[in-house]
């Protein structure tokens, strides 16, 4: 085993659907990024990157499925689009960026 997998649960290695192993650019196994929490399951693979940075991290599919469950409610409080019922003149605030 890989110096940098020590402590890491077999389970939390990057693998796909059917077992095959995951290697990085650099030949470095991956490993669920929720690891420490425990319970990895499925497959351990890339993920579609959920937050503005754009990065994709590896996650099992427990972990996938409860991180697209809080991204689901960071959605709802943070909407993209404004609420119905926001008002630009309130405040003097906008609600897109680029205004
Ligand atoms: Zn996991």
């Amino acid at each position: 085993m890989a110096d940098y997998l020590e402590g890491i649960p077999v389970e939390a290695w990057a693998k796909d659907g059917d077992g095959t192993p995951i290697y990085d650019q650099f030949g470095d196994r991956e490993f669920c990024l929720d690891h420490y929490k425990g319970g990895c399951s499925g497959a351990v693979i890339y993920r579609y990157p959920l937050s503005g940075t754009g990065k994709s991290f590896v996650r099992c599919d427990h972990h996938w499925a409860i991180r697209c469950d809080e991204q689901d409610r960071i959605n709802r409080k943070y909407p993209q689009t404004a609420p119905r019922d926001f008002d630009p003149s309130y405040a003097g605030e906008s609600w897109d960026e680029d205004w």
